[in-house]
Order: structure tokens, then C-alpha cells, then sequence
């Protein structure tokens, strides 16, 4: 099937962008010939490090230029170097490719963009300097209240979310992580839900099941999952029967295994925005991994294909010796298997490798099961299939409670401190 908005968009990116201008002469391909999927594969993958190395060849060279510098709107990405990366969009662009997830917000839980909402936000820096040192913004229409995600203590928390009270919001928009200790605090310190709170939209961040019914039973009102970019804003929606279906208008996804698209089998989801006119993303890895399925058969009527997510970043990796490396999603199996065998004990989790061989496992369990934790290290153990793996030493730690990042707000399921140290 042909798609219209993929040609304009190859085609815009051919005559505007170097990089892309570069690459289609070299490889001889002609843009107006990307019409659809299959023909989507002439081009080659953009990884995030190229565009890093120089970011001005990304950038649409009408946008370098007056009037369009006055429409740019300027988001900042985490790099894999942990440089920050600068995305462009046009502001109007940047409104189009949310249209649909508003049609869905809306269809689905009866919210729209008028309606009052809680979130938080990533600070800014520029080398190690924070820029916004705000730490709480009100939009001057009184929509929108949020939270800068530094220093996310209980106690700040606490406040936030006392003050979330006070603004009875509509909605939350948040990261699974920080859900997850708002449930926390809401649940130990006996707190009220906002009157008028409706929806939970979570996003940024894998979403574990156990994470989601938690947050539902704490707040008592449905929540869904969104999965997105800076670069591409929305990719895909979670409908009502609780699939993940992708905003095809306005994105293109694939799964990429061994280098070829792949239905049904998990592997590195890759996007072509649709909409981004100022810095155009085609074929370009997310860093996360999942499932494709083009025709999910799904009961809410949808025909657009469903994005099954995986956990852990294709960026995460465990050191092995001989500076082998294998992706860190293979920890997240561990611990999804021991939930789903021992009847969901652990809360929260984070692995750290902390030398070849040698991982702490921080768990937070269930008050519950709070008497389990031999039981629940053994079946850890257990549980690793990972040949590799198995003789390596994990030093267990339960703890009470496991915070984002103080610095940047991020949760971090996994975390390599042998490289970080090399
Ligand atoms: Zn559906």
C-alpha cells in the first residue's frame, strides 16, 4: 500500500538535509521511489551516534534560516555518550503528529487538551550544568502542573504529590518509576486520590504488569501506555483491550533482526516520523526492543499493527570476559520469571554489574513476602539461563525503597559500573 506522506517526506529530506541528500546520491537511490514499506528498505538504519557526531547534516537546512528559525521548537534527548542531543521540530509539526493520540486520549477516557494535568519534567543541562533550575512549573494557562525530576527524594515526592493534590488535575501524565513510589507514598501515608482524576497515561519507561495493577489499584482509574520519542512524539497507543497499537499517520515502525524487518520475533525497533519536517528521522533505532505484529486481530476493531515492548535498552549490556558482551534484557527475564513462578513478590528491582562476574541485585519486596527473601534469591539463581552467567557471583541487598536517578530523573533498571569506571 502506497503511503503519500513517506515520499513527501523522503523526498523534503533529499532536498533539504545533507546527510540524506549524501546517502541517496551515493547509493543512487531516487527519493520519490520510497512509496511504501517494502521500498522503506532501500534506505539505510541512522543510529543515534551518527547523528551526534554532526548534528548540523540533520537539520533541515530551510530551518537554518529566517522565518523558519522562528517556528523551531527545541527538545533535548539523552545521547549513548550521555551528551545531550538537540532535536528540531517545526512547532506546527510538533502539534499535527499529537493529533491522533489526542483523538484516542479523548475516545478512549474522555480527555482532552483543555484538561488540567500533572507530570514531570527533565531538567536541562548544558556540559553538567543545569539550565532550568526551576523545580516546579505552572503553565500561565493553569493546564499543566509539573515537577522537575531531580532530586527525587520520599520526601520531595511527598510534596509533589501533595501539591498534585491541591491542583486536582484530570489526568497524570508519568514514567512508570515515579507511578510507582507515588502509589508508594499514597498507600504508606494514607493519602486521597484527586477528586477529578480520571486517567493515568505512563510512558517514557518499560512497563512492568505488576507496576501497572499496582498503580490502578492505588488510583482507581484506568491507566494506558504510551510509547514514544522526542524525535518521532507518539509511536503507539494502548487501546482499551490492552494492545499496543502504533499511530500509524504519523510514524512508521519496524522491528529489525539480523538487519531485516521481522513480524512476530522480538528485535530493535526502528521509526520513520512522518511528521518531523525540521530534522527528519527515517529508519532510525529508538533503543528500545520489541514485537511487530502487522495484523493483531485485536477485538477493539483496530487494524494498525500492535507493538509488543520488551524490557531493557538494546544499549544495555553486560560485560562478559574477553570483552564479549551480551544485552542486559536477559536480567530482566530473571526477574519476570521469578515474579510470575513465586506470585509477584518483588516491587521494584535494579541490577548493577559491578565487575566482570560479579553483580549486586537490589530488590524491593512485597510487605507481604517481606519474610521470603532466601526463598526469592533462590529462585533468582534458578531462574538464569544464561550459560555465561551462571557462575558469576550476585550479591543480594533488600531494601526498602529504590529512587530515579537523583541527577537526572531516569530510572535504571540495569547499570554497567564496570565500564563506567574504564
Ligand atoms: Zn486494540
Amino acid at each position: 500500500m502506497k503511503i503519500e506522506r513517506l515520499t513527501q517526506i523522503v523526498s523534503y529530506a533529499y532536498r533539504n538535509v545533507h546527510y540524506y541528500k549524501r546517502m541517496m546520491d551515493e547509493k543512487g537511490i531516487d527519493p520519490s521511489s520510497i512509496e511504501d514499506y517494502a521500498s522503506l528498505k532501500k534506505l539505510p538504519f541512522l543510529h543515534k551516534d551518527e547523528i551526534q557526531s554532526r548534528p548540523e547534516d540533520f537539520l533541515s537546512e530551510e530551518y537554518k534560516k529566517f522565518p523558519k528559525t522562528k517556528d523551531i521548537v527545541l527538545r533535548r534527548t539523552s545521547g549513548s555518550t550521555g551528551k545531550y542531543l538537540k532535536i528540531y521540530w517545526d512547532y506546527k509539526d510538533d502539534i499535527k503528529s499529537m493529533i491522533s493520540l489526542w483523538n484516542y486520549r479523548n475516545r478512549y477516557y474522555g480527555v482532552g487538551p483543555s484538561d488540567k494535568f500533572c507530570g514531570f519534567y527533565t531538567a536541562s543541562y548544558q556540559g553538567n550544568k543545569i539550565v532550568e533550575q526551576q523545580m516546579v512549573q505552572k503553565s500561565l494557562d493553569g493546564r499543566y502542573l509539573g515537577f522537575c525530576k531531580i532530586n527525587l527524594t520520599y520526601e520531595r515526592l511527598l510534596d509533589c504529590y501533595k501539591q498534585m493534590y491541591s491542583f486536582d488535575p484530570k489526568w497524570f501524565n508519568l514514567q512508570p518509576s515515579i507511578a510507582n513510589l507515588l502509589a508508594e507514598i499514597v498507600e504508606r501515608e494514607h493519602l486521597a486520590v484527586p477528586p477529578s482524576l480520571k486517567y493515568i497515561e505512563l510512558s517514557g519507561e518499560y512497563l512492568f504488569e505488576d507496576v501497572r495493577k499496582r498503580i490502578e489499584q492505588t488510583f482507581q482509574v484506568p491507566v494506558a501506555n504510551q510509547y514514544g520519542c522526542n524525535e518521532a512524539n507518539a509511536i503507539a497507543y494502548e487501546c482499551k483491550e490492552g494492545h499496543m497499537h502504533c499511530l500509524t499517520d504519523h510514524v512508521l515502525v519496524e522491528v529489525i533482526k539480523n538487519g531485516e524487518p521481522v513480524f512476530e520475533e522480538e528485535g530493535d525497533i526502528y521509526i520513520t516520523s512522518l511528521s518531523n519536517y525540521a530534522m527528519p528521522f527515517l529508519r532510525y533505532q529508538t533503543g528500545d526492543r520489541g514485537i511487530l505484529v502487522q495484523d493483531p486481530k485485536c477485538p477493539c476493531g483496530s487494524t494498525r499493527p500492535e507493538l509488543i515492548l520488551k524490557s531493557g535498552r538494546s544499549s544495555d549490556y553486560i560485560t562478559l570476559r574477553d570483552s564479549e558482551k551480551i544485552n542486559a534484557y536477559v536480567l530482566m527475564g530473571i526477574i519476570e520469571y521469578t515474579n510470575e513462578y513465586m506470585g509477584t513478590p518483588i516491587k521494584q528491582f535494579q541490577i548493577i554489574q559491578t565487575d566482570i562476574d560479579r553483580f549486586t541485585v537490589k530488590l524491593v519486596l512485597k510487605e507481604e513476602f517481606s519474610t521470603w527473601q532466601s526463598g526469592v534469591k533462590e529462585n533468582f539463581l534458578l531462574n538464569i539461563q544464561e550459560e555465561k552467567l551462571k557462575n558469576a557471583q550476585w550479591d543480594f541487598q533488600f531494601i526498602e525503597c529504590i529512587l530515579p536517578d537523583l541527577q537526572t530523573g531516569k530510572f535504571k533498571y540495569f547499570i554497567n559500573r564496570y565500564e563506567e569506571r574504564k
